[in-house]
């Protein structure tokens, strides 16, 4: 019999989607590799070392998201209990008998990887779109994920790390941090004003890439002031706090957010206006708030319908939408491996120093784990790590 680990998880059965908030910890068997499962011998078992607490974990944490996600993926499966969590780094502890001849790793290496388990058979992945394949799986919500102490994966979603480059807790927010990447690879940012709705963990992510790829302006707007704060201390030129306003309809723009945009950029607006919060007034003063012709990139998700009021208004405008998802399979990820290696930029150590409080209160233990201790941890910080080997 396999032995037991240590795993955050969601059982439908046990807990229940409606019944329960929170991680479960639980013991779950420790995966093996069965080397006469074709597809065992193109996966690796992972010690996971470190493993980052997303936005859609906090989500799924309040079961506010990807319920049906969940649901039809383990009727599917035709098991009740999902291990959640998809950020992660740690060491290759045994390989599939191919491993090392296709992706050239081995077992001793040390990795990261990313979230989407993709098919390599669609369209997209074919013409190397592989982040919107049409027949894809997400670590931690429609497969098994990487929140326990040894998880299998697919060697193709492997990323070779470097810790004398990148450190294991930051090698660990590859994935997320890849989201800012690729969201700020839709235009070019150069001498650019740039405007960025949202300055949680993937939004404080893009005022650092944004500085790093030369923009000459960068605004950060959010409603909580310790991530402007944080913000500023990124490197924001200006924030802006979004206060309640009188609007006629909640999904309007905040005619004071505009109003402060326009004066810092001279009347013009911004030209590269970034939404990375999820709700729908953004999305609109991401519209208002860019320059005629100039661009605008969603990336905030939210369930439901949006309202865009004076539609034509943004086509008159000639904005060019821009559509981010996952991280382009590895573009993104050399760059992010370039941008964090390279120390004398900064950035790697802002994020751990500012964003991550050099690791004070913000990387947890799986055996100190608890749901109260989480919550209190997550109304203090954008950013949780969990060590999941102590
Ligand atoms: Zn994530
Ligand atoms: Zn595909």
């Amino acid at each position: 019999m396999a032995k037991n680990i240590t795993a955050l998880t969601i059982d439908l059965e046990q807990d229940g989607w409606d019944t329960s908030t929170g991680f479960i910890k639980r013991e779950v068997s420790m995966p093996e590799l069965d080397q006469s499962n074709p597809s065992d011998t193109i996966s690796v078992i992972v010690k996971i070392q470190y493993a980052g607490m997303c936005g859609s974990d906090r989500g799924i944490w309040k079961r506010a998201a990807f319920s049906d996600m969940f649901k039809e993926s383990l009727a599917e499966e035709g098991k009740s209990l999902r291990i959640l969590g998809h950020e992660f780094m740690g060491e290759i502890v045994e390989a599939g008998s191919q491993v090392e001849e296709l992706y050239g790793i081995k077992t001793g290496d040390l990795v990261s990887g990313d979230s989407h388990v993709t098919c390599g058979r669609c369209f997209q992945c074919r013409v190397g779109e592989q982040e919107v394949c049409q027949d894809q799986a997400i670590l931690g919500i429609s497969i098994d994920g990487i929140f326990a102490e040894y998880v299998k994966i697919p060697a193709k979603n492997l990323w070779a790390i470097d810790t004398s480059r990148v450190r294991p807790e930051m090698a660990a927010l590859f994935d997320p941090f890849g989201n800012a990447v690729h969201a700020l690879s839709k235009t070019d940012v150069r001498g650019a004003r740039v405007a960025i709705f949202g300055c949680g963990q993937i939004g404080l992510f893009s005022i650092l890439l944004a500085r790093t790829f030369g923009a000459a302006k960068v605004i950060g707007i959010d409603v909580n002031q310790d991530n402007l704060d944080m913000a500023k201390e990124l490197g924001a030129h200006e924030t802006i706090l979004v206060k309640p306003e009188t609007k006629a309809n909640d999904y309007d723009a905040d005619p004071a957010v505009i109003e402060r945009i326009m004066e810092l950029t001279y009347g013009k607006g911004v030209d590269v206006s970034m939404e990375m919060a999820g709700f729908n007034s953004s999305v609109n003063n991401c519209i208002a708030a860019t320059r005629f012709g100039g661009d605008v990139i969603l990336f905030g998700i939210k369930d439901g319908d949006f309202v865009i009021p004076d539609f034509s208004r943004m086509v008159v405008k000639g904005l060019t939408l821009h559509n981010v998802i996952g991280r382009q399979i590895f573009q993104t990820w050399q760059t992010a491996q370039r941008v964090l290696s390279d120390k004398s930029n900064g950035v790697q150590d802002k994020m751990w120093d500012i964003i991550m409080k050099g690791g004070n209160d913000t990387v947890i233990k799986l055996s100190e784990f608890s749901p109260e201790l989480i919550e209190d941890k997550m109304a203090a910080h954008p950013k949780l790590v969990f060590d999941m080997q102590n």
